[in-house]
């Protein structure tokens, strides 16, 4: 028997209409939860200011219930752990980037790469960035990283240093056991980004933790993200949940579903009349 209830999360970004890949990921995630007798916590994931709407927000509530998602805590509820959307939540990674650099495990670095423009969302398939080559790492080798910018200060980005060569192994429960190697699967990481936001590993992370999520259910995309974050929780000395990734939902040509299949988003769906019992009627977990 499960002594600690369970706690899983939907963690929706509102850069655009939810699709039935987030839905049938989602899903799963309300079963588990069921299944465990546990809560389910809906945390609206908005860091990205760029690009995440209101008009999107308003659209992922109401196209959750549609598809009948219904969630114990989160953003239009009261819950123990709030707040529910990470734009109010600054405070909280700001003390976890604080905890980094004092443990020596960040650097500031002035790379500007495409890793730094996406880190404030999750890589999903064919967004993995290259691995770092570690330009900026001496500061951190030199000792001198303490004496370079106050944290926050604009323009430095905040990277996470690997321990290459380590593997970084866990046992998903969808998918079984995985391992990936610091330095070759993945590099340093971007954990705060220049313009003052945290990068989408440190919240998920802090977030996951605080709200003390005990299993996370998302994509398979993100298997190379969860090697990245347990690292994140061990440097902070937290524990971390367990995994479960679920297999990707594709169109006809094999591509993952992603916000720009409109014609897959829960909105094109319900306003062509379809029924959300049919549409998962396969599904399992
Ligand atoms: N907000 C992220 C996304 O939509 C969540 C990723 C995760 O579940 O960790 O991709």
């Amino acid at each position: 028997m499960n002594l600690v209830p369970y706690r899983g999360r939907i963690a929706p970004s509102p850069t655009g209409y939810l699709h039935l890949g987030h839905a049938r990921t989602f899903w799963i995630a309300q079963q588990r939860a069921r299944q465990n007798h546990g809560k389910l916590i809906l945390r609206n994931e908005d860091l990205d200011s760029a690009r995440c709407k209101n008009e999107f927000v308003s659209a992922m509530y109401e196209d959750l219930r549609w598809f009948g998602l219904n969630w114990n805590e989160g953003p239009d509820r009261a819950g123990p752990f709030g707040p529910y959307s990470q734009s109010e939540r600054r405070a909280v990674y700001l003390g976890a980037l604080h905890q980094l650099r004092e443990a020596g495990l960040i650097y500031s670095c002035t790379c500007s790469r495409q890793d730094v423009l996406r880190s404030l969302q999750a890589p999903h398939q064919g967004e993995e960035e290259p691995v770092y080559p570690g330009t900026c790492r001496a500061k951190l080798e030199l000792g001198t990283s303490n004496s370079a910018p106050a944290l926050t200060r604009p323009a430095f980005n905040w990277r996470f240093r690997v321990p290459d060569g380590e593997t970084v192994s866990f046992v998903d429960a969808h998918l079984g056991p995985q391992q990936f190697v610091a330095g070759k699967d993945f590099g340093d990481f971007i954990v705060w980004r220049h313009d003052n936001v945290p990068a989408y590993q440190l919240a998920v992370v802090v977030d996951d933790s605080q709200m003390q999520i005990t299993e996370v259910v998302r994509g398979a995309d993100l298997l190379v993200s969860t090697a990245r974050q347990l690292l994140l929780y061990r440097a902070l000395r937290l524990n971390p949940p367990s995994f479960y990734h679920c297999d990707l939902m594709t169109d006809e040509n094999g591509v993952r579903l992603a916000k720009r299949h409109d014609a897959l988003s829960l909105r094109a769906l319900r306003s062509q009349g379809a029924d959300p019992i049919q549409l998962r009627v396969n599904w399992t977990p």
